[in-house]
């Protein structure tokens, strides 16, 4: 019997919604596989816990987590606390100290989704963002404020041992999944401190794999590349701020944000890892209940990969791509009418009918 202890932040808006959802599927894992254990424990770490605390999390918040096997992660963002606190109180912190420096963020076209891409070429990458340092750090400050003269400095932190980790994984990744080439974003010819450092420090590591090809695009390049020939692209690694656009705009081709997940991931695991959709909090839609909750749900199949069973996550996947093609059970975003717990309710059948079945 595997059990596995889950922290979960449902946080702001969609984000309890949408990890209701994803907590269903798992629980229905547990009772369909007597080997399959999962216990969650909820933390209410959100901006209503700031606006009567003052903190997004306790002083001893990360201390709380440390001993989790992974955390499922909703989404954080109210209007009534500035971003900046919100991203820095609770996501920063978690991705930061636990060492998630992996982002990974799958880009695939789910059978039964349509791109607005008009060629309907098969679109399937995984984007490894940087995702401990690079341009979002809070080093750098404002000078001059509210005067005409003002300005701000916000400096971007490259590491060259930041760099060759993520650098490596996404080589090993490309190697272990016979990918044949690693697509590098950059804007050395700007950017051109943090940026050469970023391209010599991945082509150091790239020597080591000869049966990979290294290539590298200036980013603005490289997103009109993301539209024009999507399906050219295996594995692509990019620093925290240019992996965060190219990986909206990749989710745009494959479905939308409704339907694309992530995963934080400490790779040593010295520390849990944090698995979330890529969307944020969606006050736009948030208290209707017809948040899509695939992305999510694919998360959790992630953390499931993470913890050592890929047959589940599979599981998870290919049940998601069924209610997807049959196309009756979808939320507003992806055309449909029905509501985020149908949605849920509709995978869960098809995970039950996959595990009974095979
Ligand atoms: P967003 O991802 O919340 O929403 C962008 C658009 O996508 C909206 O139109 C929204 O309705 C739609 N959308 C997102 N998820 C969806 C889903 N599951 N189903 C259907 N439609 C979905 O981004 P935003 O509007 O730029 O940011 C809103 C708030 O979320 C801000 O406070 C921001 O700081 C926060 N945010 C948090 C995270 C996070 O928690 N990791 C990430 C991004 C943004
Ligand atoms: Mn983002």
């Amino acid at each position: 019997m595997d059990t596995y202890q889950i922290a979960v932040i449902p946080g702001d808006g969609i984000g309890p919604d949408v990890t209701n959802e994803a907590m269903k599927v798992l629980e229905a894992l547990q009772e369909l596989d007597d080997a399959f254990e999962v216990n969650f424990k909820l933390f209410d770490w959100r901006s209503e816990y700031y606006l009567q605390h003052g903190q997004m999390m306790p002083d001893n918040g990360l201390d709380q987590l440390r001993e989790f096997d992974a955390i499922l992660f909703g989404a954080v963002g109210d209007a009534r606390v500035p971003d900046e606190i919100s991203i820095w109180q609770l996501i920063m912190p978690i991705r930061k100290q636990f060492q998630q420096y992996i982002n990974m963020r799958p880009i695939k076209k789910l059978a039964g989704i349509d791109s607005p891409l008009k060629n309907g070429s098969p679109i399937d990458f995984m984007v490894f963002r940087e995702n401990a340092e690079g341009e979002y750090s809070n080093i750098g400050g404002r000078l001059y404020q509210e005067q005409p003269q003002e300005m701000a400095i916000q400096n971007t932190v490259i590491t060259r041992q930041g760099v060759e980790r993520i650098a490596k994984y996404a080589f090993e990744y490309a190697k272990k999944n016979n990918k044949t080439k690693v697509t590098s974003a950059t804007k050395s010819n700007a950017i051109i401190h943090s940026m050469k450092l970023w391209d010599e420090a991945i082509e150091k590591v790239a020597v080591d794999y000869e049966e990979i090809a290294l290539e590298s695009y200036f980013i603005d390049a490289l997103a009109a590349y993301f539209v024009m020939r999507p399906e050219s692209f295996e594995v692509v690694v990019a620093s925290n701020l240019f992996g965060d656009i190219l990986t909206d705009l990749g989710a745009a081709l494959v479905g939308g944000l409704g339907v694309s997940p992530s995963g934080n991931i400490n790779p040593e695991r010295n520390f849990p890892s944090m698995f979330e959709a890529i969307h944020g909090s969606a006050p736009d839609i948030a208290g209707k209940g017809i948040a899509n909750p695939i992305a999510q749900i694919w998360s959790a199949a992630l953390m499931l990969e993470h913890l050592g069973r890929p047959d589940l996550a599979a599981a998870i996947v290919s049940s998601i791509e069924n209610v997807l093609q049959e196309g009756e059970v979808l939320t507003p975003d992806l055309g449909g009418n029905s509501t985020t717990s149908e949605v849920g309710d509709r995978i869960v059948e098809e995970v039950k009918k996959q595990l009974i079945t095979h």
